[in-house]
């Protein structure tokens, strides 16, 4: 297979979904019907290990799994789908938002019951700081949900994106008898009991087989039919690829139901690995010669094995083990033959990777979050940001004499993107920020083990951060009048500190030359 068509072939994407929605079930089912794994409950296992847990520690004694379980490439179709995990429940954290930088497309799944919640809304807007295309999931039709109309009303109003239903559900709870397919005029006919959760495909809406299988439903079904047909927006590939546009499927991904079709469309509609911008010039995926950036790294927990995994997204070219990659920032030259790559059935064995795939390398801290590496040429992708914190600690330590071991490690911690580090002009606190409670976990325990510092969290009174950007007089300005607000981030960026959201806007109107950032790049 040639370059271009080996990249031509890959889908990478991340499924967006609020906790119990039904996200493991779904990339379970994604996995079994791709062929790489066997048993149903194989993922499962994982995250209930996980959830057994709530000590930290503890949870990292599976990371061995969890490393492995970041990135899942499987088979499907003729096509190479990497399926990139989003950590949610406890280990919600930044890593949730920066991989959503690292894929193509994705997958939101919305639970029918509830409709959308907090952390769909929270993961629809970094999608939609790159325009990702997004393909929708409504799950579980066995159960007795909201109105599908209703449902897709929901989702245009509160998330602000055009729906395009590509199914429609027949029924619901104990009625769901299937979906019906808009654009292929094919009824899947549900059934709980049968392996793949289809127990008969009926072509055509009018096909008297159908009135025979499901009995007055057919009719409610054509008569529904013709008014999503009148009042839904019809699919439009253009809207879709412009993040502006999503085309819904329903099923129940419990009993395996409209997972063939979501991953026909994940083939069929979504995007190849598109060019990435970086700071000289955009970078074609097949452009022969290999680029890519760091989007994750993940810490070994271990103290005896202290080394991290740099998870890097490749941007274009191809990837063998054993080449010489160049780290951009620092100019060395890496020579990579331990790079992890994520086949689900045959783990560690693939020599090459691709524009889209994702490889993990191991270091001892030597790759920072946001790092190009390339064949060579000097280049630098952007849109890796980091993202304004939710919740923040001020860190204080048990023994003076550590403080500076505390600021290197938090430092250090920082560049690595485990946390964020505030120091406010006006004082000398040490104020940590994360958008997940485990992050501080983490970064406690790694300090401790790490640097031999003792560290204590402490609440502190802010709510949310801006990066600002403005003149410096402006800045200063600022800086004179809220001083205890104001601090320096890791990189020595100005950032404002709010107690609350009305402060928040009430400075903002009060300082409308300087902009307040709810991202930064990270350089
Ligand atoms: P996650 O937190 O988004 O990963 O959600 P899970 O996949 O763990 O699912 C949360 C709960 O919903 C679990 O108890 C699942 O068994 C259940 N669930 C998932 N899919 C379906 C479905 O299609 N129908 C029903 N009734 N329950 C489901």
């Amino acid at each position: 297979m040639t370059l271009q068509e080996e990249i031509r072939r890959r889908r990478t994407f991340a499924i967006i979904s609020h906790p119990d929605a039904g996200k493991t079930t779904l990339t379970e089912k994604m996995l079994w019907f791709g062929g790489a794994i066997q048993m149903a409950g194989a993922v499962r296992a994982r995250k209930s290990d996980r959830h057994a847990v709530s000590d930290w520690m503890e949870l990292e004694k599976q990371r061995g799994i969890s490393v492995t379980s970041s990135v899942m490439q499987f088979p499907y179709r003729d096509c190479i789908i990497n399926l990139l995990d989003t950590p949610g429940h406890e280990d919600f954290s930044e890593d949730t938002y920066r991989t959503l930088t690292a894929v193509d497309s994705a997958v939101m799944v919305i639970d029918s019951v509830n409709g959308v919640e907090a952390q769909t809304i929270k993961l629809l807007n970094v999608c939609r700081l790159r325009d990702t295309p997004i393909l929708t999931f409504i799950n579980k039709l066995d159960r007795e949900g909201k109105e599908p109309i209703d449902l897709l009303d929901e989702i245009e109003s509160v998330l602000q994106i055009q729906c395009a239903p590509m199914t429609w559900p027949i029924g619901m709870g104990k009625r769901f008898r299937g979906t019906y397919h808009l654009y292929n005029d094919v009824v899947s006919v549900f059934d709980p009991n049968a392996e793949k959760g289809t127990s008969e495909i009926i072509q055509g809406i009018d096909n008297p087989r159908l009135d025979e299988l499901i009995g007055d439903q057919a009719d409610e079904l054509r008569i529904d039919i013709e008014l999503v047909r009148g009042a839904s927006h019809t699919f439009d590939r253009e809207a879709y690829l412009a993040g502006k546009q999503t085309p819904v499927f329903f099923g129940s991904a419990m009993n395996n139901f409209g997972v063939q079709s979501l991953l026909d469309a994940i083939v069929e509609l979504s995007p190849a690995p598109l060019p990435r911008p970086a700071q000289s010039r955009a970078v074609e995926p097949d452009e022969p010669k290999f680029s890519g950036f760091v989007f994750k790294i993940q810490a070994n927990m271990d103290p005896k094995h202290r080394d991290r995994i740099a998870f890097i997204r490749i941007c274009s070219g191809r990837f063998d083990r054993g080449m010489k990659l160049k780290q951009v920032a620092s100019g060395k030259l890496f020579t990579v033959s331990n790079a992890i790559t994520f086949m689900a059935q045959d783990r560690n064995t693939a020599d090459e990777a691709y524009a889209g795939d994702i490889i993990g390398i191991p270091n001892h801290g030597t790759i920072k979050l946001g790092d190009t590496f390339s064949a060579g040429e000097d280049l630098k992708f952007t849109g890796i940001p980091s993202f304004a914190p939710e919740i923040f600690r001020r860190a204080r330590i048990r023994n003076p004499l550590k403080m500076k071991q505390l600021q290197k490690g938090l430092h250090q911690l920082a560049e690595e993107g485990a946390t964020q580090l505030f120091r406010p002009i006006a004082s000398n606190d040490l104020i940590l920020g994360a958008v997940g409670m485990l992050q501080f976990d983490v970064v406690a325990h790694r300090l401790q083990f790490e640097y031999g510092v003792d560290v204590i969290f402490e609440p502190f009174d802010v709510a949310t951060a801006r990066w600002l950007r403005g003149s410096d007089a402006d800045l200063k300005k600022l800086a004179d009048k809220h001083g205890f607000n104001v601090a320096l981030d890791n990189a020595d960026d100005y950032v404002y500190l709010a107690p609350n959201r009305v402060n928040l806007n009430l400075t903002q109107e009060r300082f409308p030359e300087i902009k307040f950032l709810e991202t930064r790049e990270i350089y």
